[in-house]
């Protein structure tokens, strides 16, 4: 069994507006953009990070916007609800925020216990803030959002699937524990956890498989300390019969994916060596960043992206 996973890293999802989606991270949920960068494989395409004042492993949510993606179909198959932690006592302001910003699917309830905020970001992705009492991250304060309320990071996440057992065999060898179980889904936390400690298992056998597009989350990392900690979790999920790539440099972390048996892809993603690698934490995610590769082409790159507001 592996022991070295440490909760979420990241969620990387695809959106239909760069600017858009910009403005509803930074201004209507108050994350810092901790990186302006653009897809490694799709130089075209901005890669959007958003997260805490440094763009710590568990907080960090990022975006592909494809200009005028068609949006997804949710399903099975995919990751169905990202979580952001909150203070308690904060889903009121939260409310009355998200409508004020027009945004969709509104919805109060209480899952495991905890009361939560469902709503849509802007291509309908499936989003929740869950109250928690002990979170002791620091969030980010941006303009209008005092301590009180502001997000500190990921909660967990859920996954929608047909059948849920081999996802739940797998994350048991990645080192989660099975929690609790309220209707369909089934709750596995991840003990020593960077804070974006769980993961639900739903499970849906009449839901028909999400189809991928703008709203759908792409994949899933799990964070791990360092590279050496990778190598060893390739080899035990290699050794387990999954089918993984080889080490990948995403500048800000190094990347390892396989495909999990319910059909969502997942990533190891290291903690090292983080978002001011190329730029001074004060200054994260305002100059556009390129992988070396792709820094001859800057001017043509440049003109093809949309700008952003600060
Ligand atoms: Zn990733």
């Amino acid at each position: 069994m592996i022991k070295d996973i440490k909760g979420l890293h990241h969620v990387t999802s695809m959106a239909s507006d760069a600017r858009q989606n910009n403005q509803f991270f930074t201004n209507a949920l108050g994350l810092r953009r901790v990186k302006k960068t653009v897809n490694f494989d799709d130089p075209s395409v901005y890669h959007l990070y958003y997260g805490d004042e440094q763009g710590t492993p568990g907080t960090v949510m990022t975006y592909f916007p494809f200009p005028h993606m068609m949006a997804g179909r949710p399903g099975v198959g995919e990751v169905g609800e990202t979580q952001f932690s909150v203070p308690k006592g904060s889903l009121g302001f939260w409310k009355d925020r998200l409508v004020a910003q027009g945004a969709n699917g509104i919805e109060a309830d209480t899952v495991f216990g905890a009361d939560r905020l469902r709503f849509s970001g802007p291509d309908g992705d499936g989003f929740a803030l869950v109250e928690a009492a002990k979170d002791k991250r620091t969030p980010w304060l941006a303009d209008g959002i005092t301590e009180d309320h502001a997000i500190r990071g990921f909660s967990g996440a859920r996954l929608n699937l047909h059948d849920t057992a081999a996802t739940a065999e797998l994350l048991q060898f990645m080192g989660y524990e099975r929690a609790e179980v309220e209707g369909d889904v089934t709750r596995f936390v991840i003990p020593g956890g960077n804070g974006a400690d769980t993961i639900d298992l739903a499970a849906l056998p009449k839901t028909p498989f999400a189809r991928q597009g703008a709203g759908s989350v792409h994949h899933i990392a799990f964070a791990v300390e360092n590279r050496q900690k990778q190598l060893e979790v390739r080899k035990a999920l290699m050794d387990t019969g999954y089918q993984v790539t080889p080490v990948i440099d995403r500048d800000y972390f190094w990347a390892i994916y396989f495909r999990t048996p319910g059909g969502i892809l997942f990533e190891i993603a290291t903690n090292e060596p983080g978002f001011d690698r190329d730029e001074d934490t004060a200054n994260l995610g305002q100059a556009l960043k390129l992988p070396t590769r792709y820094e001859a082409y800057r001017s043509q790159i440049e003109q093809e992206l949309v700008p952003l507001a600060a």
